[in-house]
């Protein structure tokens, strides 16, 4: 799932369930559906599975305070394979590169995520595999800005709050 969250700075919560929990990476750009973009991602704190249908306002002064919603959801596949051979994806993030198959409402296909930088200043890049998912011109970060749980976007939940 990823969740929009605009916070101090706008980003997307990209979170793949792992082992029981969600491992969470913050795209600032959100993921493309253009193979030629490199989409950075900083890894965050696992969150829990409960944490999977969280949209609402968090409170200023809190951590991440301002609107989330689940930009997106659904179910992955972790197709990530050394030498012809299954990895599985916790080993495979513990090394530095993963690939999941995404069956989401608006993200769907392959994506690689690979770790680019590691220590304090850790960071990934998320991109976009050529399959019949790929397409240069679609761009549904700019045009479907809106919940897949409730259609609500980000400025609604603001205006909702008042
Ligand atoms: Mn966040």
């Amino acid at each position: 799932m990823i969740q929009k969250h605009d916070a101090s700075s706008l980003h997307y919560d990209f979170r793949l369930e792992v082992g029981g929990v969600l491992r969470s990476w913050a795209v600032p750009k959100g993921l493309s559906t253009d193979p030629r973009d490199k989409r950075l991602a900083m890894p965050t704190e696992d969150h829990p599975m409960d944490y999977i249908d969280f949209e609402g306002v968090i409170p200023k002064g809190q951590y991440g305070g301002g609107p989330v919603i689940v930009w997106d959801n659904g179910t992955f596949e972790n197709t990530t394979t050394r030498k012809g051979t299954a990895i599985d994806l916790a080993q495979a993030l513990d090394a530095g590169h993963a690939t999941v198959w995404l069956e989401g409402r608006k993200l769907t296909g392959g994506y690689a995520i690979t770790r680019v930088a590691t220590g304090k200043d850790e960071r990934w890049l998320v991109v976009k595999m050529k399959d019949e998912a790929a397409d240069a011109r679609r761009n549904p970060v700019g045009t479907q800005p809106e919940s897949v749980l409730s259609g609500r976007t980000v400025e609604d939940l603001v205006e909702e709050d008042g």
